[in-house]
């Protein structure tokens, strides 16, 4: 019962069918520290795994891969490595299931070195092994690396399938790699005679957009075998507002806001296409068209390990924090520096009808700022800074963000809804292109 709870989605349920169990074995507990991982209740997950160990109940290799994953959700590097070493000496890492979340861990840590080491030592990898350290290149930026291992996996004698193939389809366009992808599409299709997805199409519209083909991109949206969604039009979008196409753009976009009119970043893709024309009256009736639908943006929060302990922050002036006063001054001191280094805040993702001043006050206030400047004044000197964000990172945040890194000379490792932004002495290992 806790299992098919959990399969739903409904965990308070599980939870409670959990607590009024007469007896638990390690079945009940695995159901449950699996399902709140599965969720995306990651820090329940890990509690309760302490719970477990603490009530003496034996862990198996079910209760490890479901903590190593919650880890993975919460990139926990701290909690995750000791989890590694416990799962070491208890010699569960034989287990290609084990091997791979830890792979997968390191990876969502933004720590690739540790990644490789422990893939590297699987004896009898899988599919999901090699899938996932594909995906791990893909997500932190090393395009070279996901194809090499994409040929070795081959050579290793494991046929890829459709979801090996998105990651190197995706790899391909990040990096801008026309004749890769090409390449890749028409493997996929000939020689391994897998039917495409909506998913792959995606990646080749994603592809021309990012050439700048952006005639061909269009086509390919209207005639591929699927119905587009949202997510492929916003492709198109970005691909729009990128190479300044406006008349493409303004259809791409009336297309997508007819077919979901509640996600803020497509109008202020929009808005950023009348922008970047210089045409404002129509900017502003983007916003107004927004406002009046009523359309609000998702509150953005950012955590950080600071060891082995989570500080969780939401974006505004209003929020909490014990250090909340030495957080503010350091903002400022950096602010200050950052300006002397030529940085100017970008307020062109900022929609709300409000003064320039006060737009910067509310860029000064993004959660990733917070946490960042949190982990600076608690970390000596050097220590790398690893910072989750629910949302994609805004476009001054992830200029501040390698200010910051030149500055302080830090590396920080800011892990967005879609990929991992590795910044250091002032460059971010996405090429600016997220
Ligand atoms: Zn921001
Ligand atoms: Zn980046």
């Amino acid at each position: 019962m806790i299992a098919a709870y959990a399969r739903h989605g409904r965990m308070i349920h599980a939870k409670t069918t959990f607590d009024a169990a007469p007896r638990r074995n390690s079945s009940s507990w695995n159901a449950m520290i699996a399902g709140y991982a599965q969720n995306g209740h990651c820090k329940a997950a890990l509690h309760l795994f302490r719970a477990m160990n603490n009530e003496g109940q034996r862990c198996d290799m079910v209760t490890f891969v479901a903590a190593i994953d919650a880890c993975a959700g919460l990139s926990a590097l701290v909690a995750g490595r000791s989890l590694h070493s416990i799962a070491a000496a208890a010699g569960l890492v034989a287990h290609v299931e084990i091997s791979t979340a830890i792979v997968n861990m390191y990876a969502k840590c933004g720590n690739l070195d540790d990644a490789t080491i422990v893939f590297s030592s699987i004896r009898n990898k899988n599919l999901i092994s090699w899938s996932t350290m594909i995906t791990a290149f893909v997500q932190n930026g090393h395009t070279d690396r996901a194809l090499d291992a994409f040929l070795a996996m081959n050579v290793d004698g494991l046929f890829p399938d459709a979801v090996t193939f998105k990651s190197i389809l995706s790899a391909c366009s990040h990096a801008g790699l026309f004749e890769h992808g090409f390449f890749h599409f028409d493997l996929l299709v000939h020689d391994f005679g897998i039917t495409p997805t909506m998913d792959h199409f995606k990646c080749m519209v994603d592809l021309l957009g990012r050439s700048g083909r952006l005639l061909e991109a269009e086509e390919l949206v209207q005639t591929m075998p699927f119905v587009p969604d949202d997510v492929t039009w916003n492709t198109l979008l970005a691909a729009c507002r990128v190479h300044k196409s406006v008349e493409r753009g303004k259809r791409a976009a009336e297309v997508l806001l007819e077919l979901t009119s509640e996600i803020p970043g497509y109008y202020v893709l929009l808005s950023n296409i009348h922008a970047a024309a210089g045409d404002h009256a129509e900017k502003a009736k983007v916003r107004d068209l927004m406002e009046a639908r009523g359309v609000r943006k998702k509150p953005g929060w950012s955590t950080i390990e600071i060891n082995d302990r989570f500080h969780e922050f939401t974006a505004g002036e209003k929020f909490q924090h014990p250090k909340k006063q030495q957080i503010l001054e350091e903002l400022k001191r950096l602010s200050v520096l950052m300006k002397e280094d030529g940085y100017v805040p970008d307020t062109t993702e900022v929609l709300r009808l409000v003064n320039e001043d006060e737009k910067e006050s509310l860029l000064f206030f993004h959660s990733e700022k917070l946490a960042i400047a949190c982990g600076l004044i608690s970390t000596p000197p050097g220590t790398t800074l690893r910072v989750v964000k629910n949302l994609r990172v805004c476009s001054d945040c992830h200029s501040a963000t390698k200010f910051i890194s030149k500055i302080t000379g830090r590396k920080i490792i800011v892990r967005d809804l879609n990929r991992f932004h590795h910044t250091e002495n002032g460059v971010c290992s996405c090429g600016d292109y997220w």
